[in-house]
Formats: structure tokens, sequence, C-alpha cells
């Protein structure tokens, strides 16, 4: 296995960011603590080795497929490294590791089309496909794998050459994934760098960088947009997210309290397109509200390591602090915890997981993004007026709509203003579809072709007919 240090110069060894464990509140190891000046070579490498990376489509593929086939065979490290510094059970370790490799499989069978344009003209006009560059991407620490493969893994595939940045809570594995790459691909065509602000900030600006590529929130995506102003780079931000479950009158709610428990909670509800919010007509709110309770109250949650463990802990102290904030901001002002609503005893970041009910209209916790282990169940008493409550805030990830009449909770669905719908079931993603927040969840298009073009610009070539065929 290689080790993410070999090959470092001893003065990258020097400055270290330490590295915490959130099950046990306990650094575990360290990561390099990287300056901003140390940028300029990083991406001045990144440049040089795109002269090579860009020439030979059949070469990437190659690589991109060979890629793939290191993560799977280095998951198990992989894995117990990611479920170590981000918290979450090993067993959705693992999966996020194989979406890791899913990505670098799927953008490594698709090839930008060449394209006639047919104007009538007497000019052969035809639309090739161009790499930009050296490509920032910068992660959090949710899923920092797979959120970095969805970055580098079409970024790569259309030629360009990748630095990446995961979250400082969250380098260790992406250092392993990058040491893992480095076995398969050409030298400087992926680098990962590490380190604390504003390492992120001068990777943005970079003058060497032609896209950055960004997901976070939406207070860093406007700095990054920001920062990105200097180089006019293209940018891409896939940012926070406040998504609605809106529940029918005619749902069945045990047969969909399960799914929409784990809509809501996975990865201790740390997911951009997570179920941040439930409205559930008043006739069926308070059956709604018991069954979710239930499941809260007796999920296992405990260390990722452990194997009976559901649900992890929050990632972060500071994440945990925000959490905590925000739902005793809402008790106090008359919401009611149907389940948990406190931090739960012992080392490590561990919240109760909590379903709030009574809180009153506007409140942050419901117009917000709580990103962590608690839910509101709001009543409705007509489909319009919850309509616009899921559409009434600055967020546009996704949404769904959840009853016992497909079609009609579809014809719901359609109403929702967002990037992605869900009928009955939350935040399923395919690779091929095209992931697009609106209003404050985003700018540009990620995911399936849309994803690879987003890395390419048009390059046109005119020729008079008589000049050839
Ligand atoms: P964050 O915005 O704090 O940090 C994201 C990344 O940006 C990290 O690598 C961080 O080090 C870096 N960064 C911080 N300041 C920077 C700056 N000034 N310039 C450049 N980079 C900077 O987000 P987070 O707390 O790590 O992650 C949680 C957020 O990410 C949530 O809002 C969540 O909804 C969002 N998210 C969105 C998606 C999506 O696809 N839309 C997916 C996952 C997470």
């Amino acid at each position: 296995m290689p080790t993410p240090e070999a090959g470092r110069a001893p003065q990258d060894r020097a400055a270290r960011l330490a590295v915490v464990d959130p099950a046990t509140g306990e650094t575990f190891d360290e990561a390099p603590d990287q300056q901003p000046d140390e940028l300029d070579d990083v991406v001045d490498r990144a440049r040089r080795a795109w002269t090579g990376w860009r020439t030979d489509p059949a070469a990437r593929a190659t690589g991109l497929r060979a890629a793939a086939d290191a993560v799977e065979a280095a998951g198990d490290d992989l894995a117990a490294l990611l479920t170590r510094e981000q918290g979450k059970p090993l067993a959705e370790s693992f999966m996020e590791v194989a979406r890791t490799a899913a990505r670098l499989r799927y953008f490594a069978g698709l090839t930008p089309g060449t394209r006639r344009i047919d104007d009538g003209r007497p000019v052969h006009s035809e639309i090739r496909w161009r790499p930009l560059g050296p490509v920032a991407a910068i992660v959090p620490w949710n899923f920092p794998l797979q959120l970095a493969a969805a970055k580098f893994a079409p970024a790569l595939a259309a030629g360009n050459t990748v630095v990446l940045k995961p979250s400082p809570y969250t380098p260790l594995a992406t250092r392993l994934l990058g040491a893992v790459l480095s076995t398969v691909l050409p030298e400087d065509v992926l680098t990962v760098v590490t380190g604390r602000e504003p390492l992120g900030a001068r990777l943005a600006s970079h003058p060497g960088i032609r896209h950055v590529t960004f997901t976070g929130s939406v207070p860093t995506g406007r700095a990054v947009a920001g920062a990105a102003t200097a180089s006019l780079a293209r940018v891409t931000l896939e940012l926070g997210g406040n998504d609605a479950a809106v529940l029918l009158d005619d749902v069945d709610v045990d047969r969909i309290a399960d799914r929409l428990f784990w809509a809501a909670f996975r990865n201790c509800g740390q997911v951009c397109m997570a179920v941040k919010r439930v409205y559930a007509p008043a006739r069926l709110h308070a059956e709604v509200v018991e069954a979710l309770a239930h499941r809260a109250k007796t999920v296992v949650v405990g260390s990722g390591l452990d194997p009976d463990t559901r649900l992890g802990p929050v990632n972060n102290a500071p994440q945990l602090a925000r959490v905590e904030q925000i739902t005793h901001r809402a008790l106090a002002a008359g919401a009611r915890a149907a389940a948990g609503g406190h931090r739960l005893d012992g080392p490590g970041y561990f919240f109760a997981p909590t379903i709030l009910t009574d809180v009153p209209p506007g409140h942050p916790v419901v117009t917000g993004e709580q990103f962590g282990p608690v839910l509101p169940v709001l009543p409705y008493r007509n489909i319009d007026e919850a309509i616009d409550a899921a559409n009434g805030t600055d967020f546009g990830l996704g949404g769904s709509v959840w009853g016992a009449d497909p079609d009609r909770a579809a014809a719901t669905a359609d109403r929702l203003e967002c990037g992605t719908a869900w009928i009955n079931h939350h935040a399923e993603l395919s690779l091929a579809q095209p992931f697009a927040g609106i209003k404050d969840s985003g700018v540009g298009v990620a995911g399936g072709p849309w994803g690879l073009y987003g890395n390419l610009r048009p390059f046109v070539v005119h020729r008079p007919m008589e000049e050839g065929r």
C-alpha cells in the first residue's frame, strides 16, 4: 500500500494538522498543514502534467479504469480511515469507496462528441471540445471521497489535471486516495493538498487554475466565487440544501417511516440533500411524529467502527455546537423534542437523534440548514400551503413527495422549486443525471455528460466547403 508521505520533500512534513476521531474527540493522526505559497509549485506542476494528459483520450480512459480498480483494491484501508476521521458507520464508508470507484468508471466511458453545425451556409463548421487546464476541486467533510471523485473523475476524463483540497477535518482518506491513484495515473495529474485556511482561498484565486469546482456551504461558496473573479476561472458551486419532504393525505405512514427516517438521518443528517424538514397533513401529524420519534429513540448510535452502529457522531466540534445551538434555540422558542434534543453524555461528538414538533414558523431550524441529526415535522392544512412552505426558503437542492398514489405524488412534486425531486424516496442519484441546485444551492451543473462538459470548452473550426469536404 503506498503511503501518502512517499516522495515528499522534508519541508512538507514541518507544519502539521491534527486529525480528530469524532467518536472519541481525541486526535489520532495528523496531515501536512500546507501553506498557500506552496500552491505556486503545485499548480505549475499540474499545468506541466496537463500538456501530456490532455493529448490522449484513450490513455485517459485506461488510466481512469485502472484508478477505479486501484480504489477498490485499497477499499479496506480507505473505508477504515474514512470512518475514523469522518465518523460514519464502516458499512457506509465501504459504500462511499464503491461510489468513488463507480464515478471513475462512469466518466472513463464518456467522451465528448465532435458535432457538425449545419446552418445551410457553404461552410464546414465543427464543434470540438477542449479541456480547460488545471482544475481546483475543493470539498467538504461529509463525503470526502465520493464528492472528490464527483469532481476529479469528470475533470480528468475531460483532459484536465486536478489539484484537490479536502476539508481540514477529513484530510487522511483523501491523502490515501491520492497516494493510491498516483500508482496508476501519471505524475502530477491529480495532487492532493491539505491545510487550514487560507489554503482553499488561495487555491480558488490562483492565476494558474482554470476551473474552480467547489462543494460546501453557501457562505464559503460565495467567498470562492468572489476569489475566482481574480483569475476569471470558471466556477461550479454545489452548495447547501434544505430539502423538504411533503407527505400527502393518502400516505401510509408505517410503510414509509423507515425510508423517511433514513432520508433525514443517514450520515447523521450531514448530507446536502438530506430531508431537513417534513410537512405532514395535520390529520397525520401526530402519527408521523410518533413513527419518526420511535426510530430516533431506538436507532443504535455509536462509533462507526462498531458493527452494530447505524448512526455515528457529528463530524466535528464546531458543527456539534451549531446543531446544539439551533436545537436549543428552537426549544427555547416553544418547540418540543419528541425525541432527543441534547448531546449524548460521554466522549465524542454525539447528538441524540432529534425529532422536533411545534416549531414556530420561520425558525432557523426550518428555514436554515441544520446539517445534523435534527428533524422538524410541521403540520399543514392544505397542499398549497405545504408547497409554498417547501419552496419558501433560499435553498433549492432537492425535495420529495410521499403518497399512496405515485401519479398524484409526481404531479405534486412537479411544483417543487429544486434541482431534483423524488417520489416516495429521497436523495437517490444516478451517475448519469444532471445534478444542479437552484437559488442558493448552486451554480452550474455536475453529473452525467453535463459534468464532463462542465470541464470542457467548445472549440469551433470553420472551413469553406470549396477548401475541403
Ligand atoms: P465549508 O463551506 O465550511 O467547507 C467546504 C470546503 O471549503 C472545505 O474544504 C474548506 O476547508 C474549504 N474552505 C473554507 N473556507 C474557504 C475559503 N474562504 N475559500 C476556499 N475554500 C474554503 O463546508 P463544510 O462545513 O465542510 O460542509 C458542509 C456544507 O457542504 C453544507 O452546507 C452542505 O450542504 C454542503 N454540501 C453540499 C453538497 C452539494 O452537492 N450541494 C454536497 C455535500 C455538502
